[in-house]
């Protein structure tokens, strides 16, 4: 019997059943950016939000495996910060399902840190997901695709309207052949301006599809 990587009791998987249902899926999401939507847009038959209505993101389509609330944005912090790889293991094991439908042939491509970060924190987060999700959902994760040329202040400590010009220009495409379809893993999507800015230099170098997959993403 293994041990549940979160709170130590035995399981039969990486995760007990208790905390599995801890993380929350969001319930009738936008199609395109799965914001959860308010109930009473039932009469919303194009299941977008209002914000995809007046414009369509750059990417395709989020898959997350839940809505940022506590405990999972606690995983998140813990992840980001202590760097206990375990909560990796716990976040990729919940994003696998999200994924189930999605052909194997789409890889999964990190959002890069920018070198400077990542000397310092010593690991990505978002590749240390990417790579067990790979591995749980039987599908390749592809290094070195964008790198983060900006070391852009960190979103989270931005007011929304700053966040675009934040990530303006952050990523740039390294010289490779590119797959015709990529799906891009983080950890947290919030505005999702990291995750466009990221699709817009692929689609910019020919990728023709981008969808994003994330742990957790925010309901506003
Ligand atoms: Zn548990
Ligand atoms: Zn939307």
């Amino acid at each position: 019997m293994n041990r549940c990587v979160i709170c130590q009791c035995s399981a039969k998987k990486l995760l007990c059943t208790g905390c599995q249902t801890l993380i929350k899926a969001p319930q009738a999401g936008c199609r395109c950016c799965a914001k959860p939507l308010p109930k009473l847009s039932d009469c919303n038959n194009s299941r977008l939000c209002a914000d995809c209505r007046k414009r369509l993101p750059v990417f395709d389509q989020i898959f997350c495996a839940g809505v940022y609330q506590s405990p999972g944005s606690n995983w998140v912090l813990a992840l980001k910060f202590s760097g206990h790889l375990h909560w990796a293991r716990a976040m990729a094991e919940l994003m696998t399902p999200c994924l189930a439908d999605v052909p194997l042939d789409w890889p999964l491509v990190a959002i890069p840190l920018h070198r400077k970060r990542l000397l310092k924190r010593g690991y990505n987060q978002a590749h240390e997901i990417a790579r067990l999700l790979a591995q749980f959902s039987g599908r390749q994760a592809l290094s070195d695709v964008i790198i983060r040329r900006k070391d852009t202040a960190m979103q989270a400590t931005l007011p929304e309207k700053k966040r675009q010009a934040n990530v303006r220009n952050a990523f740039a495409v390294v010289d490779r052949d590119l797959p015709p379809v990529v799906i891009l893993v983080d950890d947290v999507l919030t505005t999702g301006q990291t995750l466009s800015a990221a699709a817009a230099v692929l689609k910019k170098a020919g990728v023709q599809q981008v969808y994003g997959v994330v742990f957790l993403r925010s309901d506003s």
